[in-house]
């Protein structure tokens, strides 16, 4: 599942290529989607801008030279496990049949499609602020506005909960999705299956901090003027150069632990099955 740091990057090409653009063209296949733009077209409106909140990414579009932000509707997508955005110069060849295409934003420079894209809803500014599922700027770790005193509070209030179920609560902290929620608890050698009731202030506030630093570390590379297409990447939580070394827990059951060599675990966790893996000795889990 795409996480914090690849919605981000996906926000930042698709803001680069279609930010201050107007809309050529407009399609969509998704039911809400489409009524939204019978309503009124999103042809010949502008993208005002791309940006994520947390898993969530938002495509700003207004009617061409409005300033009025009670007129700007925001179209929010969310990839859950298989969708993702990808942006083609006109002309280039796509890499899958366009008419598997969920969405297609047109400029005359770039094409964005939306591909097996799950949840797609169009807000304006007042509905998208009511709506719960989508995290405020300052819940997001990679916002500059991010709040880390204020998550470490709803961190700690979700004191029955395990510590990797809490942190996939994107109201907790929005961007932690099962790979940063392994190698987070990893690298601050806190069992996931703690509950946070457990947590000291400092290690809730570790988590916090650690969650925000390995998210940024991922979103650093960036590509200058040139547009990425969508692709596959790699993601880095520890500091060796080598490629096959490039985090500590995740997906690595069975194989020897970075630090003490112990086989690193898997199981699935909480209500949602989600999948974490995690080191036995570096990690212990604390009696009840
Ligand atoms: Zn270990």
């Amino acid at each position: 599942m795409p996480e914090g740091d690849t919605i981000y990057q996906t926000a930042r090409a698709l803001g680069r290529a279609l930010s201050g653009r107007r809309v050529l063209g407009f399609a969509s296949r998704m039911a809400e989607v489409a009524r939204a733009d019978d309503e009124r077209a999103f042809a010949g409106e502008c993208v005002v801008r791309v940006e994520s909140r947390g898993k969530w990414l938002l495509m700003v579009l207004a009617p061409a030279g409005e300033d009025d932000e009670t007129r700007q509707r925001i179209l929010a997508t969310h990839m859950l496990m298989s969708g993702s955005w990808h942006v083609y110069r006109r002309g280039e060849a796509w890499q899958k049949p366009r008419d598997q295409a969920r969405i297609v934003v047109e400029t005359d420079e770039y094409e964005a499609a939306g591909f097996r894209v799950p949840i797609a809803k169009v807000y304006t500014w007042v509905q998208l602020r009511r709506e719960r599922k989508i995290p405020r700027v300052e819940e997001d770790l990679l916002r500059a506005e991010f709040d880390a005193e204020a998550a470490v509070k709803r961190l700690l209030a979700c004191d029955r909960k395990s510590v990797g179920e809490a942190m996939m609560n994107q109201r907790v902290m929005a961007g932690v999705g099962n790979i940063f929620k392994s190698e987070v608890c990893f690298a601050e050698r806190v069992s996931p299956f703690a509950k946070v009731n457990r947590l000291t202030e400092p290690q809730a506030r570790g988590l916090v901090k650690r969650s925000r630093l390995l998210l940024e570390a991922n979103v650093l590379e960036d590509s200058g003027d040139r547009i990425v297409t969508y692709r596959g990447r790699k993601r880095r939580t520890t500091r060796s150069a080598d490629p096959g070394a490039s985090l500590w827990v995740y997906g690595r059951r069975g194989e020897p632990c970075r630090r003490c060599g112990m086989a690193i675990e898997r199981e699935l966790q909480g209500d949602g099955a989600r999948v974490t893996y995690w080191c036995p000795v570096c990690q212990p889990q604390p009696e009840d």
